[in-house]
């Protein structure tokens, strides 16, 4: 069943990982997907997937902490399609630095904000006025179980990822009455290039001991979690945190 069938949908993040496999999924699901992220061959890649997916859509070039951009985006997308239906407001990067909180880089963590918190925002600040346009949407932000707990040595990364979770639940709030379901998916430890930077300096064998499911999850299971909520299948799911992550934070 085409749950996402003639639907419009936006993928911030999308060159890539998580991103990549959600626009993949959106389109097996019978969207039109708009992918966004900052590198054009990895952009240009993920759209021949989604093509190969027997998809349709177009890439454009965005950095989600730059309003100019993200209000673009958005504006290509209604230029192109007509309207807005679905966001996956997904880009994200780790904390560069691993030290505890005393240790950690003012720069990084002003990195780390920029892209995984104001970028959630301004995502939600041009994407909610498109959608109210066509009669209502929903929209889906990538958060993670370091949103819903605590995790030391990487500070910023774990407030970044709670405040999303904020932003999720004021936007569900404010918006669901009109027609514009927020929810957020919290992924644990999923085999992307992210994993992999991160698993330098963490092995993977012990990444994989935290997860109560022995293994590290695989990007294309948070994507169904990502299409599931973006349907109608989970028209009165709003405001919520869906956790994806192999019973992590049942611990
Ligand atoms: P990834 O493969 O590194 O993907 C990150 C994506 O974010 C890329 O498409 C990247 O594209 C984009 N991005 C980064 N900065 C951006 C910016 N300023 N503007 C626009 N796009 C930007 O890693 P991933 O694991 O799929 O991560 C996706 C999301 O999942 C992130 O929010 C991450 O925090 C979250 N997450 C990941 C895990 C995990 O274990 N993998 C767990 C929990 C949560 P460009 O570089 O082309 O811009």
């Amino acid at each position: 069943m085409k749950t996402l069938q003639d639907k419009i949908a936006l993928v911030t993040g999308g060159t890539t990982g998580i991103g990549r496999a959600t626009a993949i999924a959106f389109a097996r699901a019978g969207a039109k997907v708009v992918v966004s992220g900052r590198r054009e061959k990895e952009g240009a890649e993920t759209m021949r997937l989604v093509k190969e997916a027997g998809g349709d859509g177009l890439f454009v070039k965005a950095d989600v902490s730059v309003a100019a951009d993200v209000e673009r985006l958005v504006a290509t997308t209604v230029s192109t399609y007509g309207r807005l239906d679905i966001a996956f407001n997904n880009a994200g990067v780790e904390s560069a630095v691993m030290a505890p909180t005393a240790d950690q880089d003012d720069d990084d963590f002003d990195k780390v904000m920029n892209i995984n918190v104001k970028g959630v925002y301004l995502s939600l600040k041009y994407e909610i006025p498109a959608m109210l346009k066509g009669g209502g949407g929903a929209i889906v932000n990538t958060s993670s179980v370091a949103g819903l707990i605590g995790m030391g040595g990487v500070g910023p990364y774990v407030a970044s990822k709670h405040a999303v979770i904020g932003l999720t639940k004021s936007a569900a709030l404010e918006y669901s009455k009109a027609g514009v379901r927020v929810n957020a998916v919290a992924p644990a430890a999923i085999e992307t290039p992210m994993l992999e930077r991160f698993t330098e300096a963490v092995p993977k064998d012990f990444l994989t001991s935290l997860h109560p499911i022995g293994r590290l999850g695989q990007p294309e299971e948070i994507a169904d979690a990502v299409v599931w909520l973006s349907s109608p299948q989970a028209s009165f799911v709003s405001g919520q945190t869906i956790a994806v992550d192999g019973a992590f934070t049942a611990q």
